[in-house]
């Protein structure tokens, strides 16, 4: 253990004190509750912030009537941010109900100046923030709102350590994200990450290797490799280390059943990763490659730092080597400058490399990032471009979807359908979903199902009892 994690160690003592006052005061067992927006790398560390709540001694619900509710923020596009706003006024109305109610709020829309000195100014009730570098202190800043009656305000600007052991409660029993790095370098124009979650470091692969182990022990059988851009794994340690290789080592690890990863940059995906892929077993047939736009021009004011044709190229190449692989992106329509000759270029390279799926976005303006002081496009020209980008990505999709209709391919069951009770919702290695009837007890299980029929993105199958 390094001096951090003894450190918070020793406040996780003092915390569980603190909460056995609370207790007192309250008069029954304290609650919390956590609620995550955003990406995976958010739910990750949505699942330490509970492993350290409930370690502290509070209950785990899922409902904010909880003594304590925790906003994991998101501050990726605008429409985050307001949803963050909205929920508070709700949290709030509780509070007034609930005098002694704590409320929580951390991650990436805190490490904006502007949200914090607007949560300052109009959202006094809130007792805690702290932002997306100080996680590991949050044991030390619970005992600190417990000893203030004030507003704690505890956010870094960057950070440059990586603190592990922290108590985790996982959302999952089968499946677990693993971060392997944190922070970005790229400062793509549009994006809001860098200046929120810091430089990139990525963790010792022997702490990677050990969690991962460990997961495995516990019955994990997937896990999601967890970076901004996990392409650039290693760079900033001592060790020989590349995200390829890195892969290689996972792959020995007994009990592991299911390699994935998220997200790579275009520039940096490099051949010896897609040899890795190409010659796994563990590693799924999927990839998730940010496209975002296909046009140089814009390719160049995103400071995205390839090209059209390099990302078809690339694209290609990974087709050609791994056939059934699943290509993913992300395209945002509508950035600064775009015109309708910019989107025809998305939509040919949307043709050209046959997405098995997109994740089409508004372009949204972020303060303090080089694009938002560009001039905006006009929004009856953006909703029409990305009516046209849309358009084509479904078609796209359900063709390369749909020709896997009737053949049987394993898929991780992985939940109950939300509106089907009977039928249970299973990922393929592709990462396409499958909806088939069958027993609860197969969740957590890889099991065999016939895809009866494509819906576009998605199947309803059958499963293979005799197989
Ligand atoms: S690679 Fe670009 S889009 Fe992705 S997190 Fe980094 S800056 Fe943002």
């Amino acid at each position: 253990m390094n001096n951090d994690e003894l450190i918070q160690r020793e406040y996780l003592n003092k915390a569980k004190a603190c909460v056995e006052e609370y207790k007192r005061l309250i008069g029954h067992e304290p609650s919390s509750c956590v609620v995550t927006f955003g990406c995976q790398m958010n739910a990750r560390d949505s699942e330490k912030l509970t492993g350290i709540l409930k370690e502290a001694g509070f209950t785990i619900t899922d409902d904010e009537n909880a003594d304590l509710v925790l906003y994991n923020t998101c501050t990726v596009r605008d429409n985050a941010n307001q949803r963050v706003y909205g929920r508070l006024g709700h949290l709030n109305s509780l509070k007034k109900k609930n005098p002694h109610k704590k409320i929580v709020l951390c991650g990436c829309m805190m490490q904006e100046e502007t949200v914090l000195s607007k949560i300052k100014e109009s959202y006094g009730f809130v007792d805690l923030i702290f932002g997306t570098h100080n996680i590991f202190k949050f044991a030390e800043l619970l005992c600190r709102m417990f000893e203030s009656d004030g507003m704690i305000v505890d956010i870094w600007k960057d950070c440059d350590r990586i603190v592990e052991e922290l108590p985790t409660i996982r959302k999952f029993s089968y499946k677990s994200g693993v971060n392997i790095m944190f922070g970005c370098d790229n400062f793509c124009s549009y994006c809001i990450v860098p200046y929120v979650r810091g430089r990139e470091r990525s963790r010792k692969s022997e702490d990677i290797i050990n969690e991962i182990k460990a997961l495995a022990d516990d019955g994990v059988i997937e896990i999601m490799l967890l970076g901004q851009n996990v392409n650039s794994y290693g760079k900033n340690l001592d060790e020989d280390i590349t995200f390829a290789k890195l892969l290689s080592e996972v792959e020995n690890i007994d009990g592991i059943e299911r390699i994935r990863f998220m997200t790579s940059h275009p520039k940096d995906l490099s051949d010896e990763l897609i040899e890795v892929m190409k010659d796994s077993k563990k590693i799924c047939r999927h990839l998730h490659l940010p496209l975002q736009a296909g046009s140089n021009k814009i390719l160049k004011a995103m400071n995205r730092r390839y090209t059209k044709e390099s990302y078809i190229d690339l694209a290609l190449k990974i087709r050609d080597k791994i056939p059934d692989i699943a290509l993913t992106t992300d395209i945002i329509v509508g950035f600064p400058g775009e015109t309708d000759e910019d989107v025809d270029d998305t939509i040919d390279v949307i043709k050209k490399v046959g997405f098995d799926n997109a994740f089409t976005f508004i372009y949204s303006k972020r303060t303090g990032t080089p694009a938002a002081s560009m001039e905006q496009v006009d929004e009856d020209t953006v909703k029409r471009n990305f009516d046209r980008v849309l358009k084509v990505v479904q078609e796209t999709a359900r063709n390369a979807v749909s020709q896997y209709e009737g053949k049987v391919m394993d898929a991780l069951c992985e939940s109950v359908n939300e509106h089907d009770k009977a039928m249970l919702d299973g990922r393929l290695s592709n990462n396409t979903i499958v909806h088939f009837k069958g027993d609860d007890a197969l969740i957590g299980k890889i099991v065999p199902v016939r895809l009866v029929e494509c819906h576009g993105f998605y199947f309803t199958g059958e499963l293979c009892r005799n197989l």
